[in-house]
């Protein structure tokens, strides 16, 4: 019989679930929905429990019969207690959200939380491109950018459950504030969200950009301007746009510059680029190689191999699912 597991990707405008055959990395029934900064502790959980059931329904199983659900969320997690202890991306009244503990409540099944890249991380190492290496590094671009360390094929939590958070090192002292609050940090350069405010702030300065024809109803001056799609991006690419062209070489940049760090700090035999920028956008993932080969020591920044993700969008369900199951099975 197949062994079933619920993989949870709670994302920054959008949350997934599937249930997933952990041996095979088959999807079996997904659940999605879109997320809103706005969501409190409840609201968001309603949100977890909703996708979850959907997935259920869809793969014609039972809950009964789910080995384990795992939830990876864009934020601090404790592992060991199953808690969200805070997020950047949510509402700040989400803290110390006992969330292992609620799921098990509501389903009656193993429950465990990681971070959202730790469990990408996990779904390429096993069915992925991190398959066969036991040394890389996965960087999601999103809304923000995270990152997933495995090493000698364990995957590396830190010692608050943090290891990975590319997004938030510091790539220019001085720089632009970040999401978290700090200065500089790399997210605020080479993630849809800093391209976008970018992006918006050069149409502002009275540059022209067909951005402005493919997205008529946003006002660039309105400080919540929602991150541009990867798909828009692309398009105005396509019609040769400079100001977009700039920008996205301009986050390329930026983002080569963090990977050289981390190939310099870790020598990771790969870098796996995941994201709906990194898959949609030649442009951004070609100028995020260059420039890391640039930057980086010679050698290292030759040898190292960086390709995309091999799941795309369900890298982090996969991994989820596989990481409840293996919980579930080591209690
Ligand atoms: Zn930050």
């Amino acid at each position: 019989m197949a062994r079933l597991a619920i993989g949870v990707d709670f994302g920054g405008t959008k949350v997934l679930a599937s249930v997933v055959d952990v041996d095979t990395g088959k999807v079996h029934g997904t659940g999605k929905k879109k997320t809103a900064a706005t969501d409190g502790p409840d609201e968001l959980m309603q949100r977890i429990y909703g996708v979850a059931r959907k997935a259920v329904e869809k793969s014609g199983a039972e809950m009964s019969e789910m080995t384990g659900i795992c939830v990876g969320i864009a934020g601090q997690v404790d592992t060991e207690r199953g808690i969200l202890v805070g997020t950047a991306n949510l509402s700040r009244s989400v803290v110390n959200l006992e969330m292992a503990r609620l799921l098990r409540e509501e389903f009656g099944i193993p429950a465990i939380i990681r971070n959202d890249v730790q469990i990408a991380a996990a779904g390429e190492r096993a069915f992925g491109a991190g398959r066969g290496v036991d040394d890389f590094v996965v960087i999601f671009v999103g809304t923000g950018i995270g990152g997933g360390i495995v090493r000698s094929g364990e995957l590396i939590q830190g010692a608050a459950g943090n290891a990975g958070e590319l997004g938030h090192t510091t790539i220019d002292a001085n720089g632009r504030i970040c999401g978290c609050g700090g200065r500089g940090h790399l997210e605020a350069y080479a993630s849809r969200t800093g391209m976008t405010r970018a992006l918006w702030g050069e149409v502002r300065r009275g540059r022209a950009s067909v951005i402005t024809e493919l997205l008529p109803d946003v006002n660039p001056a309105d400080p919540a301007v929602p991150p541009i799609k990867s798909g828009v991006l692309q398009k105005a690419i396509d019609r040769d746009d400079p100001v977009v062209r700039e920008v996205i070489e301009e986050g390329g940049h930026f983002l080569g510059l963090g990977l050289a760090n981390v190939v310099n700090f870790l020598n990771p035999t790969r870098i796996i680029l995941g994201g709906g920028v990194i898959e949609a956008v030649d442009a951004f993932f070609e100028a995020a190689v260059r420039e890391t080969r640039k930057y980086a020591l010679t050698y290292a920044g030759e040898e190292v191999e960086i390709v995309r993700a091999g799941l795309g969008d369900f890298s982090g369900v996969v991994g989820a699912a596989v990481l409840a199951a293996e919980a579930a099975e080591a209690t």
